[in-house]
């Protein structure tokens, strides 16, 4: 008997015949739009289960991962707040230009030059933001590398120097200030680059009165130190924290507090329904 080759060239033709067909049926079914019109509404909504005619969400580049030398790259439809380069994108929080300091890529805390405030306003969000404690260290507790991520320039997020630096605890590095201590400690060592990966829903108002809370995820160096946790008011020193009434969307605030922390790769992407423009 003659022995048959692996896979002889008549067979790999109808193979590849086959695919082009399965592949233009494939194409063919996408132009259809696939999906179902005769499913039960899914509770709540006004689309179908595998509704074939609802919106398909938007296609974007995620970018890539950040490693501790270098910075990712944003993911495509982030608004980009700091890319290493100048404070375009920020004023001082008395409304004049941005006295921080632009070097080897960073953005750097002049202490007395004020807190800076993005140009724009946001409300939900994705933020992504890089930070590194001076080095050496100098100082103790609240007064080691202390600066801080305010959303709505309300809501902290604690940056500082939190390896082998005790203070209390809801003030130390990734807590929500004065609120939460965060669930770990992830912090890494003065000068090493350190991200936060935070998702904010902002609280709601109507007629001057809270109508929801804030909620806020957040992720410090890739670990989960907030999961979704309800915001309890504006962030306040020695102070039971209350809400204050504001508007849909603020700006985002990092904070002077007289230590020299450095910011690099800061990007935010507006959060909001997948079918809405
Ligand atoms: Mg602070």
């Amino acid at each position: 008997m003659k022995p048959e080759r692996p896979f002889p060239a008549k067979r790999l033709g109808m193979a590849l015949l086959l695919s082009t067909i399965a592949g233009g049926a494939l194409i063919a079914q996408q132009n259809q739009r696939p999906g179902y019109t005769d499913t039960p509404l899914i509770p709540g909504s006004r689309w179908r289960v595998h509704d074939r005619d609802r919106p398909h969400p938007r296609v974007i580049d995620p970018g890539t991962p950040g490693t501790l030398d270098r910075p990712g790259k944003p993911p495509s439809d982030a608004i980009i707040l700091f890319d290493g380069k100048d404070l375009a994108q920020w004023r001082a929080d008395n409304g004049g230009p941005p006295g921080w300091k632009v070097e080897d890529g960073a953005m750097v805390v002049v202490g007395g030059k004020g807190s800076l405030v993005t140009r724009e306003e946001f409300g939900d969000c994705q933020l992504h933001i890089e930070w590194a404690a001076p080095e050496p260290p100098r100082g103790s507790g609240q007064g080691r590398g202390n600066s801080g991520v305010l959303l709505f320039g309300r809501y902290e997020v604690q940056v500082l120097d939190s390896y082998d630096n005790p203070t209390y605890p809801d003030g130390q590095a990734a807590a929500l200030y004065g609120q939460y201590p965060p669930l770990v400690n992830a912090c890494r060592k003065p000068g090493e680059w350190q991200t936060y990966d935070i998702l904010f829903t902002a609280p709601r108002f109507k007629d001057g009165k809270l109508e929801r809370p804030g909620y806020i995820t957040v992720l410090h160096n890739g670990v989960v130190v907030h999961n979704h946790t309800q915001i309890l008011g504006s962030m306040a020193h020695r102070q039971a924290p209350s809400y204050q009434p504001h508007g849909p969307k603020g700006p985002l605030v990092l904070q002077d507090h007289g230590n020299p922390v450095r910011y690099r790769n800061i990007w935010i992407r507006e959060l909001k329904d997948y079918d809405q423009p």
